[in-house]
């Protein structure tokens, strides 16, 4: 998969997307991420990108030339049109579901706003899909780029070890994650539940699905309502809520 970014501040996405394991998945060649400097696509001897907001108000806004051009080159390089996403707090909030429809594109790239935002024009003629990161406003759109690009490079297959890394992580399945404990086995007077260093994978497993749906349940029930649950896990639940009622 290839990611492009488009953004005022191409240093500051390199930096992130150069490290750890999305560095090292660069350089795999399991992925590839490239950020553009919109201002290499200015039109005027001052490199402007931005200008005053029509009609009164205050702030610049992003101007809508330089974005175009910035896309036609990319559209160009990869001899399509990908699906260009502009991150906006007036978008729809990112789930994990909308990064897993992303993450099977072999393209898509991601628009960064600054200032005041981007002239409305760009919405309307180029761009496909515009994603927030949640209800409040940032500075700038690179923070909610990476977050996105991050979360969708690392569904991308050879980018972590194994699909199974990230098939049992919180949200995958619509559920949060069971508890994780790693050596020593006892610290500070507190144990590794003794089931996980018994060998029965079995059991194992039905202990770690018990426990996903008790932190969802207690932490996030919102999501048992909308997650896609098999008839034992249902049952398990209303064994958790009749306890619950019983206290
Ligand atoms: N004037 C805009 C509005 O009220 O909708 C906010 C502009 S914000 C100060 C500047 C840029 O930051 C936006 O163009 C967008 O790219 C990015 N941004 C800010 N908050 C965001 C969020 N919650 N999710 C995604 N992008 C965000």
């Amino acid at each position: 998969m290839r990611i492009d970014i488009m953004t005022l501040f191409p240093d500051m996405c390199d930096t992130v997307m150069n490290e750890s394991i999305i560095g090292r998945a660069q350089k795999s060649g399991a992925l590839e991420v490239k950020c553009h400097c919109i201002r290499d696509y200015t039109y005027d001897k001052h490199n402007r990108v931005d200008d005053t907001v029509c009609g009164p108000g205050m702030g610049m806004l992003m101007m809508a030339e330089p974005i175009a051009a910035c896309f036609e080159g990319i559209c160009q390089e990869l001899n399509k049109k990908p699906k260009l996403i502009y991150m906006s707090p007036q978008g729809k909030v990112l789930t994990q579901q909308k990064v897993k429809e992303l993450a099977v594109l072999e393209n898509i790239v991601i628009l960064c706003g600054h200032y005041e935002g981007i002239d409305e024009r760009v919405i309307e003629e180029l761009v496909d899909e515009e994603i927030s990161i949640g209800d409040y406003v940032l500075t700038g759109g690179e923070l909610p780029a990476l977050v996105l690009a991050d979360a969708v490079s690392r569904l991308v297959p050879g980018v972590l070890s194994s699909a199974e890394c990230f098939e049992q992580e919180s949200h995958f399945d619509g559920i949060l994650e069971y508890p994780q404990y790693t050596k020593p086995a006892v610290w500070r007077g507190k144990e590794v539940p003794s089931i996980l260093l018994s060998g029965n994978h079995a059991k194992i497993e039905k202990w770690r699905r018990e426990k996903a749906l008790i932190k969802t349940f207690e932490k996030r029930p919102d999501l048992l309502e909308k997650a896609n649950l098999q008839k034992v896990d249902k049952e398990f639940i209303c064994k958790i809520i009749e306890k619950n009622q019983n206290k």
